[in-house]
């Protein structure tokens, strides 16, 4: 699994790099299934003087374009299923295998194999200027790939951390990982499916990445990740507890409705998958407490700490993330904690904060934690009356299991009702704003 994961990774990496056009997909693409080596001692076939109306349609899925007619040229893009290029002539390699020399983008050419496309009269196609090559190879090589993309705008990354994916979409690998601050050349923009915008970056002297724009903007421009174009009404969403069985329905809803939120965590065995999720799936993973045990947390300062060294080692083991951002178990003004010592939330309140740690309360509350599976509609209704008239709302919820389903259940009706308020949704940072008890 690992390893497997790894190969992908290292592959993406190559094609990243490979190609300056966008990626499609990051799989094996299908001319390197067949495992046979080819050379390009063939002919040409046909550089017909009609060439130019005919049109080569990608059947394979996804399909490697290559320098040459053959295997052993380099792959400078890869393309998918449907697409259409002008045909410029066919090769056939030393295995007697076709290959289609295409317009491969405006200004540049390449070969994919003919078993995985197929050659068409193209209905309407204007006169191409381009005349039909008959070189015997392309002067396409994957060195020449570079783009006049976006010339010289830098990308500002603004989450922490960040993942860089092999293309514009979070379905695309994870290639790495960048934090606050780090500045990226901009190589591309593109939307994905659900129309959120990804920014192609520089990630190291050899390799391209993409990030989410949403975590990450252009310097000198304005900063579309801060929503000021909603009244600066900014909602978090947040979840405590967890994770939990209903951790991956949590992140599908929230998927479902393209919303960030933030997760503070707890020590739960055999979660791993979950903790990964939280954070593969951009969202912010943060620390609550290992035990959630307040008779161990609030019994003294020491107590408190290595209860908290323990999450946030925990959370960094298993997710990468060294996380800052924290909640008090029952909040910063909760008072269960003097039963163990008196005044120590007064105590740990300047305690983190000197120690670089960003505390969180909640300023408006489902009220899932008052019972087992309270009714939807009446954690629907809590929300209702808290959100008012809040410029910044942070919505305190559990990912608890079996308990709190009910929580999943309401959370759609509780995204939908804060989204037509105006609220944009984002998930915490260390640069969001603090909502604290008693101040
Ligand atoms: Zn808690």
């Amino acid at each position: 699994m690992k390893s497997k994961t790894l190969m992908k990774r290292i592959f993406c990496g190559a094609i990243a790099v490979a190609t300056a056009v966008s990626l499609t997909a990051c799989v094996m693409p299908l001319d390197e299934a067949k495992d046979f080596t080819s050379t390009s001692v063939g002919f040409v076939v046909a550089p017909s003087p009609e060439v130019s109306t005919r049109k080569v349609t990608i059947t394979g899925n996804p399909v490697n374009v290559r320098s040459g007619p053959g295997k052993k040229y380099s792959v400078i893009g890869k393309t998918s299923k449907g697409k259409s290029f002008g045909y410029l002539g066919s090769k056939k390699d030393k295995n007697k295998t076709v290959w289609y020399k295409i317009q491969y983008t405006s200004s540049k050419t390449g070969w994919v194999i003919s078993s995985l496309s197929k050659l068409k009269e193209a209905k309407s196609t204007k006169a191409s200027t381009t005349t039909a090559s008959t070189t015997t190879a392309s002067t396409t090589t994957a060195t020449t790939t570079t783009t006049k993309a976006a010339s010289e705008k830098t990308v500002v990354i603004s989450g922490n951390p960040v993942n860089v994916r092999s293309g514009a979409g979070k379905n695309y690998a994870k290639i790495g990982s960048t934090s606050k601050g780090k500045k990226y050349k901009l190589l591309d923009t593109k939307k994905d499916s659900a129309g959120t915008k990804w920014y192609k970056i520089q990630f190291t002297s050899s390799k391209t990445g993409w990030v989410i724009s949403t975590l990450a903007y252009i310097e000198g421009e304005k900063n579309t990740s801060t929503p000021k174009k909603n009244n600066g009404k900014v909602a978090y969403l947040t979840f405590d507890d967890g994770p939990s069985i209903n951790t991956m329905k949590i992140l599908d809803i929230l998927d479902q409705y393209n919303v960030k939120a933030t997760f503070f965590v707890i020590y739960h065995k055999g979660m791993t998958k979950q903790y990964k999720a939280i954070v593969d799936r951009g969202h912010t993973i943060a620390l609550h407490s290992y035990t959630h045990d307040y008779s161990k947390i609030y019994k003294s300062e020491k107590g408190y700490y290595s209860d908290l060294n323990k999450i946030h080692d925990y959370v960094k083991k298993t997710t990468g993330v060294d996380s800052r951002i924290i909640r008090f178990p029952g909040g910063s003004s909760n008072t269960v904690s003097n039963k163990y010592n008196k005044g120590i939330m007064k105590t740990l309140k300047s305690s983190v904060t000197k120690n670089g740690y960003y505390y969180h309360d909640w300023n408006v509350s489902s009220g899932d934690a008052g019972g087992i599976n309270r009714k939807a509609s009446v954690l629907l209704g809590n929300v209702k009356k808290g959100v008012g008239k809040k410029k910044v709302i942070n919505v305190l919820m559990h990912d608890t299991g079996k308990s709190k389903m009910t929580t999943v259940e309401a959370l759609p009706s509780i995204i939908e009702y804060i989204r037509k308020q105006g609220y944009s949704f984002e998930a915490l940072t260390e640069d969001s704003v603090l909502i604290q008890h008693g101040r």
